[in-house]
């Protein structure tokens, strides 16, 4: 039986093998993409760090500007160790081969990101997640580790509390498989993509990981805090980073006026910028004053995905711009050794809520939590493994699920569930969005209930056994529906305006509210309720 098995081969997941093989312990990674597929590889912008304690910059600032961005919902705990491990975790990233931008004296080059004081953000010219990602596959295929692509986790089998081994659909062949593990490390990523079209996450981000370990008993956490980035292109959903405003870009209304200061928190800028389309202006992001020497330096990418999409040269015209969801700040919650309330099972990355960014993420922690405690999860997994005594297989739930699969790709289609992800998609947008309320809450509570009944006669056209993608997606969409019920359920009960979740009923921060919001599966139902930060 293998000590690791990691499911998710983005950031967290390659970090969490690699150390996990730095720890002796055996380890399999497990991916329903492709390992260069994940998410991670579209983060352009950068990772933040302190990397020199100076007049501007010390942990202390670094630990101050993450708190008050999470509105008093980050785990002062997990925060203290994230900062102070972050000059470390560049340098491993730096000395295994990360090709991070210099300045001029050959030391690792910072941009300032909204949110903060100083310049904390390294980066790889606008390509800073392609880069991580890249280099760690290239470690882990040089140590030689395991990988399993094209499994799409279905279930996590647990006794006693504690988890045992996980059902994987085998894409390619359609068959169910099982694999036993003594811990078991959650590296799924977020929920992003079920804003379906209103969206910056790709399609594959659909939350899958927390909604099984939700089934399989998992505690989820602060689910209602959607983080909306400011800046995609208008009717396109493509990310334009925040390295964008960081380099000097300004933010204009139709007038050409500037409205809100540009590296404000991400919550204030998305909801000024809604507010105007709202009012019937229209937003565009000014680069022109940079020049094309400059934007080609800093942020290549952004320009040439603005001349593919929409054929606009930034360096010459300004750019029509949207808030998009990006960023999931709740997920399983975790402690600070990223364990669940499961035993043996962690979980890390932007699938986990691990206490760092509470009601709203500052822009490059994300890329640092995912080395962070995608390396801090396998270090305890391996720990736990060498104590884990009962290596008896857990086979009952095999079967079962055989038959709840065969069962659905038989089912005939009377409704089309593609139909149902984009009308859920907008729904989300515009009723769980970067405004909410009483009212608005209850409407999409209703419609994700009358969508949970329908189905029932959701069926797959596709009956083939081999490469299914029509089944895949059907049971990505299981998940997407029970997470917009769970976020809907979380922004219902917290009656309270704070950070990215902004209640026009409620427009100010409750003292009462000063917790995380859990959520439970209890006889089929989502119970909600408010816990005191430990
Ligand atoms: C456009 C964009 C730009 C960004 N830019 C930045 C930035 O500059 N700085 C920053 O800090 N953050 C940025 N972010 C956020 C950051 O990229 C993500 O939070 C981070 O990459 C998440 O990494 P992860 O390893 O947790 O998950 P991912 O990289 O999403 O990987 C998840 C893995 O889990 C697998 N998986 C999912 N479901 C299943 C299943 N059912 N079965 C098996 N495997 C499964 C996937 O296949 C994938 O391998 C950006 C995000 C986006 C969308």
């Amino acid at each position: 039986m293998i000590d690791i098995l990691i499911i998710g081969s983005g950031g967290a997941g390659l970090s969490a093998a690699l150390k996990a093989k730095e720890e002796n312990a055996s380890v399999l990674v497990v991916s329903k993409t492709h390992t260069t597929h994940s998410q991670t590889c579209q983060a352009q912008g950068g990772i933040n760090a302190v990397l020199e304690t100076t007049e501007n910059d010390s942990i202390e600032n670094y630990e101050k500007d993450t708190y008050k961005a999470s509105h008093k919902l980050a785990n002062k705990k997990s925060l203290k160790y994230f900062c102070e491990n972050s000059k470390q975790t560049i340098n491993w990233l730096d000395s295994i081969g990360v090709p991070f931008s210099r300045d001029e004296n050959n030391n690792i080059a910072q941009r300032k990101f909204g949110g903060t004081k100083a310049k904390r953000t390294c980066y790889s010219s606008d390509y800073t997640g392609h880069k991580i990602l890249h280099t760690l596959y290239d470690q882990c295929i040089k140590n030689s580790i395991d990988f399993k692509n094209e499994h799409l986790l279905l279930k996590l089998l647990t006794k006693n509390n504690t988890v045992t081994s996980a059902l994987f659909l085998d894409i390619k062949t359609g068959e169910i498989v099982q694999i036993d593990a003594k811990t078991v490390i959650l590296a799924t990523g977020g929920y992003g993509g079920i804003y379906h079209n209103f969206t910056t996450n790709s399609y594959a981000t659909t939350g899958d990981g927390i909604a099984v370990a939700f089934k399989a008993g998992a505690k989820l956490s602060n689910m209602e805090f959607i983080q909306f980035h400011p800046t995609s292109l208008l009717n396109k959903n493509i990310l334009i980073s925040e390295s964008a405003r960081g380099e000097g870009g300004y933010l204009i209304d139709s007038k050409g006026k500037r409205f809100i200061d540009e590296l404000k928190p991400r919550d204030e800028v998305a909801r000024a910028i809604y507010k105007k389309y709202e009012e019937g202006d229209k937003v565009y992001l000014d680069l022109t004053h940079l020049g094309k020497e400059k934007i080609e330096e800093v942020i290549p990418q952004e320009r040439r995905l603005v001349l593919d999409f929409l054929k606009i040269k930034m360096e010459e015209e300004v750019i029509p711009i949207t808030p998009s969801a990006h960023y999931s700040m709740g997920g399983i919650l975790t402690d600070e050794y990223a364990q669940t309330n499961i035993e043996n099972l962690f979980a890390c990355g932007e699938c986990a809520q691990s206490g760092i960014h509470g009601a709203n993420r500052l822009g490059g922690n994300s890329l640092l939590e995912i080395v962070t405690f995608g390396r801090l999860a396998a270090k305890n997994a391996a720990k736990k493994a060498k104590e884990v005594k009962c290596e008896e297989k857990n086979e009952n739930n095999l079967e079962t699920e055989k038959k709840r699969v065969a069962k659905i790709l038989k089912k005939e289609k009377n409704e089309d569930f593609y139909k149902s992800k984009n009308i859920i998609g907008e729904l989300l947008f515009n009723k769980v969005g970067l405004f909410r309320e009483k009212n608005t809450l209850e409407e999409a509570l209703k419609y994700l209930e009358e969508e949970k009944n329908k189905i029932k006669s959701m069926g797959i056209e596709d009956k083939s056994k081999e490469y299914n993608k029509n089944l895949v997606e059907y049971l990505e969409f299981e998940n997407i529906l029970l997470l917009c019920q769970i976020v809907t359920n979380c922004a219902y009960k917290r009656e309270e305006s704070r950070g990215a979740h902004f209640r026009t009923d409620f427009i100010k921060e409750d003292k009462k509210f000063d917790k995380i919001s859990i959520c439970k599966l209890e006889n089929s139902d989502i119970i909600t309720t408010f816990e005191e930060i430990k």
